[in-house]
């Protein structure tokens, strides 16, 4: 093959990929693009952003934004850009590549989390209801600051549950050794415990509704009352986990902010469409991945690619397994045809669909492709893929007040992710990542690649 003159190397790796390092004062445009907003608003063909400083100076068609003189160009014509994602549900720390236990839990792993969760095009990732309380807020600060190279935004959110309540068995075992579930037992042990976190600065609570099948004790009324009007009093949201119709109705009826998993095995009723026509609460799903832990059973190479061999083939055992129970027959058919009449049952009465995921619940439910199954399975039960990314962009934005990031626009961060084909055609588009920007840095994935692919075994 003819070698080329350096110079057209410099220029085209200048054209194509190279965009300033992060607190580069150098203005860039981005030329071309469909430009998916990540509101309500229709796709801009041949759009043009301009980023400085980390973030979107402007954003719109060609004709109508002006392009500074002597700015970089990157040239992204046939490409499509949407704004990086925002999930408001994992469970991050336990799992470490092949082992999955409360020791890994250290700032180190988080960060491993946070990146696999960039390396997919996910901006901010929430641990919800079991992170460990002080690793966390440090873990928060130390990013913020600065000290970490990029990565998804970590955030912290603790949950609430009776003793020995909460977190389902795999999970409770492992939070218990840490202690970090909020147990409570009465409404005045639940306004003390909200006010602990209020003095945290903490803006956001979970709580699970639960008794699993009669196995757990389960929050009383008016205990998870308390939390609900403790937390509102302080501006706070609350999470409310609840699988059945029953517990589903009472915690939107006590005005919970968020609506955590879907009833899959009850039809719905009216009363409770009626109440989700008047609150309109947020959804949070968390659909996907019961279904396909990772895309790995699919054999899908986007999620193969972050992933040890070993682990692969460990999660491959564990879902053919499992294929074997019960749960893959004919009663995981009932449970789809329920939900394939529940969920635009849910949509059309007004529930807000945020992106949630439960990764890292389980051994081998790892980080980054989780989001990427939870759209297409939104997509797959009656959404459109334009509903899909506001859910997963936007949407959770508003929910977790990330006034900055969350949609293409001006004054927002610049975090987004470059896609070779358009997830408006077929949501499963979402995975042609070209490439991912965080504060307007192109985020290195291939650099990350040897570390996920070579990760070993822990005993
Ligand atoms: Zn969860």
């Amino acid at each position: 093959m003819r070698k080329l003159p350096s110079w057209i190397v410099l220029v085209s790796i200048g054209a194509i990929s190279c965009a300033p390092d992060a607190g580069s004062p150098g203005t860039v445009v981005y030329e071309g693009a469909r430009l998916i907003i990540g509101d309500e608003t229709p796709p801009i063909e041949d759009g043009v952003f301009v980023v400085a400083d980390g973030r979107f100076v402007a954003v719109g068609a060609r004709s109508e934004v002006t392009t500074p003189a002597g700015a970089t160009r990157v040239n992204l014509a046939g490409k499509t850009v949407m704004p990086a994602m925002i999930n408001v549900h994992a469970h991050v720390g336990y799992e470490g590549y092949t082992s999955w236990r409360p020791e890994n839990q250290t700032s180190e792993n988080i960060l491993d989390h946070m990146q696999r969760a960039a390396f997919y095009g996910t901006a901010a990732t929430v641990s919800i209801g079991t992170s460990p309380t002080e690793l966390s807020l440090q873990f928060e600060r130390d990013q913020r600051a600065g000290k970490f190279p990029p990565a998804s935004r970590y955030l912290f959110m603790p949950g609430m549950a009776p003793p020995n309540g909460g977190p389902d068995r795999v999970l409770r075992e492992a939070t218990n050794v840490l202690r970090v579930v909020n147990e409570v037992t009465t409404p005045d042990e639940a306004r003390a415990a909200v006010q602990r976190m209020v003095s945290q600065q903490i803006e956001h609570v979970k709580m699970w509704v639960d008794d699993r099948g009669g196995n757990y004790p389960k929050l009383a009324p008016e205990v998870y009352e308390a939390i609900v009007d403790e937390a509102h009093r302080h501006g706070m949201t609350v999470h409310a986990h609840a699988i059945r119709l029953a517990d589903q109705k009472a915690v939107v009826a006590a005005g919970a902010d968020v609506l955590v998993h879907m009833v899959q095995r009850q039809p719905l009723d009216e009363e409770f469409l009626a109440l989700l026509r008047e609150k309109r609460p947020y959804w949070a799903t968390v659909i996907g991945l019961g279904d396909t832990p990772n895309g790995v059973c699919a054999r899908d190479p986007f999620f193969e690619q972050a992933l040890p061999d070993s682990l692969i083939a460990a999660i491959r055992a564990e879902t053919e397994r499992r294929s074997l129970a019960a749960n893959c027959g004919p009663p995981r058919q009932a449970r789809e045809s329920q939900m394939a009449i529940n969920f635009p049952q849910m949509l059309e009465a007004g529930a807000r669909v945020v992106l949630a995921t439960d990764t890292g619940i389980h051994p081998g439910h790892t980080f980054g492709s989780g989001e990427h199954v939870e759209l297409a399975r939104w997509v797959q039960l009656g959404m459109t893929p334009a509903q899909a990314i506001v859910a997963a962009t936007s949407r959770p934005a508003e929910l977790m007040g990330l006034a900055d990031l969350g949609t293409l626009a001006a004054g927002k961060r610049a975090a987004f992710i470059v896609l070779d084909a358009n997830p408006l055609d077929d949501i499963r588009n979402t995975r042609t990542i070209s490439s991912v920007y965080l504060d307007g840095a192109r985020f290195d994935r291939e650099a990350l690649l040897p570390r996920f692919k070579g990760m070993d075994p822990t005993p």
